[in-house]
Parts: C-alpha cells; structure tokens; sequence
C-alpha cells in the first residue's frame, strides 16, 4: 500500500480502513458490475469500518475526516471497485456537508447523525431527472411538492439514483409549488409511495446501482422540507473532489495491472519481457507523469482547503478545474494502460476492460468539462 501522498499515523490507519474495504469491494466487483447492483457484503463491511460516519463530530461515531483523508480513502476504495467508491463517496461527501455547512434545522440535524453513528444508515442526494437532466445546468425539478394541510405530498422521477435500493434515507429536490422554489426533503426508504424501479444498464460504473426512485403521492410532514434554494450562490463544495479521486483511483490499478503484465508477458519473438521495449516503456512513462500531474493537482488542493478554511470561497474554479483535469487524465492513462495489455485486455477475463468502462462515466459527473472551461473563461 505505497502512497506517496501519506504523512501521518492517522492517515495509514485510515487508508487501511479502506484498503479492507477495496478488499471486499474487488471479490464482489465481477457480480456486482454484472447485475448492476451493489454487493451487500460490501456495504456491511463498509458500515463495520464505520465509513459513513467518519467525518462526523465523535459524539456522532465519527473522526472528523478531513477532505484530505477523504479523498485518500476514495482512491483506496476505488482501486477495488470504483463504483463502490463513487457510491459510498456520495453518502460520506454529503455528511461532510452537512457537518461543515450545517444547511438543515438543527434538530433534523442531529437526528440523521444519530442515525448515521449508531446505525451506520445510508443516504443520497438525488437531483437528476429526465428532463432536467443534470442539476448544475439549473434546471427546474419536475418532481413536484404539493401542500397539503400540515404536510406535502410529493409525485416525481429520480434518474441515476446511486445506491437506490441500498439507502435509508433520500434527499430529493422538488418543485415546492406553494413556495414557488425549489426545495429538498428528506425521505425515509420505507414511506409508502416510495419505490425504486430498476432502470439502471449502463456502459460502466454499473455496480453503483444508479436506478430510478419514484415516487407516487408519497405524503410527508413539513419538517422533511430540509432546505430551500436562497437567492444566495451556493458556495464551493469541496467534497465533491471525491468523484475525481475514484477516478485516479482506478487509473492507479489499471497502471499497476499494465505495468505486472509488461514486467510478465514475454512474446516468442523477444529475448524480454515487453517492460523493455521503448514503446511500452514510453506508456509507462506517459502514465506516470499524468498520475503524478493528477495526484499533486488533487491534494495540493485538498490540503489548501483543510488548513485555509476562511479562503474556501476563492476555490470554486480550481474545484472544478481538479475535477476536470483529473477524470480527463484518468482516462489517458486507462487508455494506455490498454495499449499495453493490447488485444487481451479486451477480454473480460482480464480487469482493463472494466477499467476503461468505468472511467468513462467521470464525464458525466458534476461538474461537467464545458461548465468549468466557461466558468474558467469567465474568471478572467
Ligand atoms: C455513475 C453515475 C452516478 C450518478 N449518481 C448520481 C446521484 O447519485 N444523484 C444524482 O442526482 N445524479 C447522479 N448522477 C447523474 C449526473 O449528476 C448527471 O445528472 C447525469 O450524468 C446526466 O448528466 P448529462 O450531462 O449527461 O445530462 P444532461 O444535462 O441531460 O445533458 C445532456 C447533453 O446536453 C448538454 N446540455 C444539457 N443542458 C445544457 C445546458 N444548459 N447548457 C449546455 N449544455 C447542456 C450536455 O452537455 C450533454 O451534452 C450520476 C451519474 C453517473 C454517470
């Protein structure tokens, strides 16, 4: 487990959490990729590492995580199993959230972190719909809140809900029609009218589970209207740096498979392995310094926004910009990890072509590469 990126006792001890966790996440990652469903055995041992409840104050079960240790322990995961990773960093990221920026009434607060501690429950933000496609472009929820005497009935679709059938509880943006805003209430899995219809087939990150949440005439009181959207621009979400480090995470385990299968392979045409031929050892060379490039851009930046917390808000474009730099060069070194594997790493016997699946999907996660070259463009 050699990282270069680890310093201290603390941070061993919490990447050997989640190197148990890769354990576990890469048996179960053939079935789990194959019935796009996420393993059970997989979330039992993430919930008896207490991985959800990490970043919580003690008194909730947690340790406090920093982004830092966040973002170490994403990329450890996500060298067994990305999808487990950008699943369960969901969930750790919006606790960070929550811990930090405090959004909800404190009571609701703290009863989601008594749940997260001492039962180690599960949750999800879920924005993105058909029509609306992804949240950030700002559009409008066609899931709809309807008052109704003391509470709200809620009708609406959620696409790409990670997780699904495997969270507790669910946050879900809404049209609030007698508030004529949006609005997010929290949803316990069990309510009636709550169901999750398996929609879920996709290319890659398939094991992330990511079906469809419906709900019909689902009835709710007041108080699980969490949040509103204020007139105030959302501030820099750090957290959300864990979506580039699952990506570096696999880029990481498909260069360490590239590089075992040069060092092994030896053709009959050659006195060596292929690890000595130029061309190869120009890939691994080209893979090493995009990973090197990608892991300073991403903890450099995580660390500046552990120890500078007062200058949070200058960040939102280097936030933005380590996602898009990282996921991109994610999928280089994919890319020439299969290079070197050549024609066998298109068979499913072997991990590259999960691998080159999988890093596919960064593109499509928050925020996009247009969005964050306009917003750079517009920095200037
Ligand atoms: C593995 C995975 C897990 C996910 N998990 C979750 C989750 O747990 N919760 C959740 O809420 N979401 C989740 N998502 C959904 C994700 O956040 C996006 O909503 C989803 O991928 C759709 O994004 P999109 O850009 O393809 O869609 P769209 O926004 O529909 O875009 C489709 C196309 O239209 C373009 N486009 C659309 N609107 C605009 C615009 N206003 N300006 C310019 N171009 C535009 C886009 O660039 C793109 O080319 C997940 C996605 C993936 C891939």
């Amino acid at each position: 487990m050699l990282n270069k990126w680890i310093f201290t006792e603390r941070q061993t001890r919490l990447v050997e959490k989640a190197a148990r966790i890769n354990e576990t996440a890469a048996l179960h990652a053939g079935k789990a990729d194959e019935e796009a469903s996420f393993s059970d055995e997989v979330l039992k041992k993430i919930k008896e590492e207490k991985y959800p409840s990490l970043p919580l104050f003690p008194e909730f079960g947690g340790e406090e995580l920093s982004l830092y240790e966040f973002l170490l322990m994403q990329e450890e995961i996500a060298k067994g199993d990305g999808a487990v990773a950008l699943s369960i960093g969901w969930h750790v990221g919006v606790m960070m959230e929550l811990k930090d920026e405090r959004p909800w009434e404190e009571a609701t607060l703290r009863h989601i972190m008594d749940e997260v501690g001492r039962k180690q429950k599960v949750l999800n933000r879920l924005a993105s719909e058909p029509a609306t496609g992804s949240p950030t472009r700002g559009g409008m929820p066609e899931t709809i809140a309807r008052r109704k005497g003391d509470g709200y009935i809620i009708n609406g679709r959620k696409t790409f809900a990670s997780l699904a059938d495997h969270l507790d509880y669910y946050i879900v943006s809404t049209y609030v029609e007698d508030l004529d805003t949006v609005g997010w209430f929290l949803v316990e899995k069990d309510t009636p009218g709550v169901s999750v219809e398996k929609t879920w087939d996709t290319l890659g990150m398939r094991g992330t589970e990511s079906d469809d949440l419906l709900m019909k005439d689902v009835e709710v009181d007041s108080s699980s209207l969490v949040e509103t959207k204020t007139s105030k621009p959302a501030g820099p979400k750090g957290w959300l740096l864990h979506i580039p480090a699952c990506y570096l995470g696999i880029a990481v385990a498909a260069r360490n498979e590239a590089v075992q299968f040069a060092k092994n392979f030896q053709p009959n045409s050659l006195d060596t392995p292929i690890s000595e031929v130029p061309h190869i050892q120009d890939k691994i060379g080209t893979m090493e310094w995009k990973l090197l490039q990608a892991h300073s851009f991403l903890y450099n930046t995580a660390r500046k926004w552990d120890e500078y917390p007062e200058r949070r808000d200058e960040w939102q474009e280097e936030l933005g910009a380590v996602k898009l730099a990282v996921t991109n060069t994610a999928q280089e070194v994919v890319d020439l990890a299969m290079r070197i594997s050549g024609g066998r790493g298109l068979s499913r016997q072997q991990p590259f072509e999960k691998y080159y699946r999988d890093v596919r999907a960064g593109l499509h996660n928050p925020p996009m590469d247009d969005a964050v070259i306009t917003m750079l463009a517009k920095k200037v």
